[in-house]
């Protein structure tokens, strides 16, 4: 499944605008280098803090607010725009969950029997509801919720593909089912042609980080849930890994610690962020081996 990729004009070259996640109107392109985000004080916030954090040069550069059309942007710096116009993009969702405790608790509150989460479940696994599901042809939301993290490698490594956007054209959003390691690597191989100075470049930007967020304020004191990895390479060798997306990350209860890699109770905080990136550095290395 191909999906179409916008082009924005810049100056006298064509530069592409890569999205791969997210509603179209959530993003206002045109000037050269500059992304703008719909606000959320959440992502805002965020991006705020990340500005003054050992964070710094793996977030884009947050420029500030603007209206368009009476409406609030986040303006932040492109992160594509230091690249050849030949770059191949992928995003990469990190984390055990993609729902934050507060959305299960709110779902879990009233949780109606839905007939249209149990369609889409038995269009995926008509094993997975149980004999009483099946029975109502319903399933509660919170239920949906946390099996939807299961269909992909979310649950298990900590990270899915979202979308991968090519030099040579291919773009695709189709790995909502790739779950296991394998095939994870296979579309890693995909994305990089293979190209062992490239892998090796992630490999390096990847450890950099993770060292990085060790010693990170903003780390130690936010869930991080829903976050991606924006990896990018051009066919000049150049390559680079940024946090992308805060909108739904969010400062820790008083008093909550959580390490980012013990497993995830309800309850507890656990973004599963350091499994997730552990398993990325993992899965590219295992390549290198191949
Ligand atoms: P979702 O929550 O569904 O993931 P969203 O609306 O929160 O989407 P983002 O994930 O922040 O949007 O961004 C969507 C896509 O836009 C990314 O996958 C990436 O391709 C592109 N993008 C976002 N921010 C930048 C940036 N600063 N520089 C370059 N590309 C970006
Ligand atoms: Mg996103
Ligand atoms: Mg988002």
């Amino acid at each position: 499944q191909f999906i179409r990729c916008t082009y924005a004009i810049c100056g006298d070259r064509r530069m592409p605008w890569v999205q791969l996640a997210g509603h179209e109107g959530n993003f206002v392109t045109g000037d050269n280098g500059i992304v703008r985000k719909k606000f959320t004080p959440e992502e805002h916030n965020c991006l705020q803090l990340l500005m003054d954090d050992v964070l710094k040069p793996f977030a884009p550069l947050l420029i500030g607010k603007t209206i368009v059309n009476e409406e609030e942007f986040i303006e932040m710096r492109d992160l594509l725009s230091g690249f050849d116009p030949s770059v191949s993009v992928m995003d990469c969702k990190v984390g055990v969950r993609t729902y934050l405790e507060e959305e299960l608790t709110k779902a879990k509150k009233n949780p109606k029997m839905r007939p249209d989460m149990y369609q889409k479940m038995i269009e995926v696994d008509p094993n997975e509801p149980t004999p009483e599901e099946h029975e109502q042809a319903a399933v509660t939301k919170p239920r949906y919720m946390q099996w939807r993290e299961t269909v992909s490698s979310t649950a298990t490594l900590g990270f899915r593909v979202e979308g991968i956007k090519k030099a040579d054209g291919y773009c695709s959003k189709n790995f909502k089912f790739t779950k296991r390691k394998s095939e994870v690597m296979q579309v890693l191989r995909q994305f990089t042609d293979c190209n062992l100075e490239v892998i090796q470049m992630y490999i390096q930007r990847l450890k950099t980080l993770r060292k990085a967020l060790f010693s990170s304020k903003f780390f130690a004191a936010h869930e991080v849930i829903g976050s991606s990895l924006l990896l990018i390479h051009d066919i000049k060798g150049l390559a680079g890994v940024w946090m992308i997306d805060f909108a739904k990350t969010m400062p820790l209860p008083e008093g909550v610690h959580v390490d980012h890699l013990k497993p995830w109770k309800e309850g507890n905080h656990e973004d599963g962020y350091l499994l997730g990136l552990n398993n990325l550095i993992d899965c590219f290395q295992n390549i290198l081996f191949d």
